[in-house]
């Protein structure tokens, strides 16, 4: 794929890129991000023709697939998109920089046309009392020539000024739009929790922190939720998912982090100084959401209780953050075999 060195028009690409791969749930990486670029540029009609195709049948396009697109279409070369990214960017700030010397050497000569005229001016001041008319003739120069100055001076000031708004909406509209299609890309639509892709991406580095506390995953799975959506819809069903969502939310705010690990299934990474805490900790949750409940809309009366059952697991020395997801899974199974609406933590 042919380069494209203007920052203007890589900005423009990355920002039509970018929600694209947000709304097919695209990772934000190197490889999906020259796919993307590639596609918004149409340079390779078949890579837009195949990459349709395998979006009708999907919905998104699945890292395989990416990467045959990738192999078939693009080069390694062309990983470089985002490091020339950010040598735009880069680039954008040199070109401030060079204007702020620009600027600044212009005032270095407007202070020294100041001083110029100040030193003749003071002298004419000194020959004031014997001087003739034409000491007039001086001074108007003087002023002439500092009002001259002034307007060159007014006007690199107002260029300066100019190509720094330009710079800056540059990078910030650039920065705004990474940003807001980061945030995307990890949220869950429905519960605003972070969402799986990211809880698979937290827990690598959650398993490999160096820190003194006991590092736990706790899974919360809502117990008989299938009978909300049976008897009272589907809509009613995602309140139930959202309220749940909301204590999570509430309860690991401060300490942990709460992820919808897909459908009416959560999780949340915290690290504690014992596993009785832990436990208490679930057990203060698991109590909360204990007291929500589906109420009919209009009447207020209480349709159904709602209760999730907890999986606690410790992460231990020898583990992997596979095992410690499995040994979770574990937990919340035996908590559901043992009556639901409970904690239980891997042996
Ligand atoms: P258990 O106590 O054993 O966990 O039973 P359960 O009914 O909660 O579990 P089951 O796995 O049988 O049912 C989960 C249901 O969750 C099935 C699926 O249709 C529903 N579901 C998954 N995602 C969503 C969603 O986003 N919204 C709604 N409303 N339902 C969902
Ligand atoms: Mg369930
Ligand atoms: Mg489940």
């Amino acid at each position: 794929m042919e380069q494209n060195s203007s920052f203007a028009q890589s900005a423009s690409c990355l920002k039509q890129a970018v929600p694209f791969m947000v709304k097919y749930q695209i990772p934000l990486s190197p490889m999906n991000y020259a796919i993307w670029y590639c596609y918004v540029l149409g340079k390779e009609p078949d890579l837009n023709r195949k990459l349709e195709e395998i979006l009708a049948q999907h919905g998104t396009c699945p890292p395989d697939q990416a990467k045959a697109l990738f192999d078939e279409f693009l080069s390694e070369q062309d990983l470089a998109l985002f490091h020339e990214m950010s040598d735009l960017v880069k680039g954008t700030l040199n070109n401030v920089e060079q204007e702020i010397n620009n600027t600044l050497s212009c005032s270095e000569e407007f202070s020294a046309v100041l001083s110029e005229c100040h030193v003749g001016l003071h002298q004419l001041k000194k020959q004031n009392t014997n001087a003739g008319p034409e000491i007039y003739n001086d001074v108007l120069n003087y002023v002439s020539k500092l009002t001259q100055e002034s307007i060159v001076m007014q006007h690199n000031a107002l260029c300066f000024q100019k190509k720094l708004e330009v710079a800056y909406s540059e990078i910030k509209q650039l920065q705004d739009t990474l940003t807001d299609a980061q945030e995307k890309a990890s949220t869950d639509k429905l519960t605003g929790l972070l969402n799986r892709g990211k809880f698979d991406d937290d827990i690598i580095k959650f398993c490999d922190e160096n820190n003194q506390l006991q590092k736990v995953l706790i899974f919360i799975d809502i117990d008989h939720f299938k009978q909300f959506n049976d008897e009272f819809g589907h809509q009613r069903g995602d309140d139930v998912l959202r309220k749940v969502a909301q204590k999570l939310q509430l309860h690991s705010d401060t300490e942990g982090q709460a992820y919808r690990y897909g459908g009416e299934e959560f999780c949340i990474l915290i690290s504690f100084s014992s596993i009785s805490e832990a436990v208490g900790f679930s057990n203060r949750i698991r109590e909360d959401i204990a007291k929500l409940s589906l109420k009919d809309k209009e009447t207020g009366e209480v349709l159904k209780h709602i209760t999730a059952s907890f999986g606690i697991a410790l992460f231990g020395k020898t583990m992997t953050w596979h095992s410690l997801v499995e040994c979770a899974d574990k937990a919340l199974y035996l908590a559901k075999s043992h009556g639901r609406n409970r904690v239980e933590v891997a042996g």
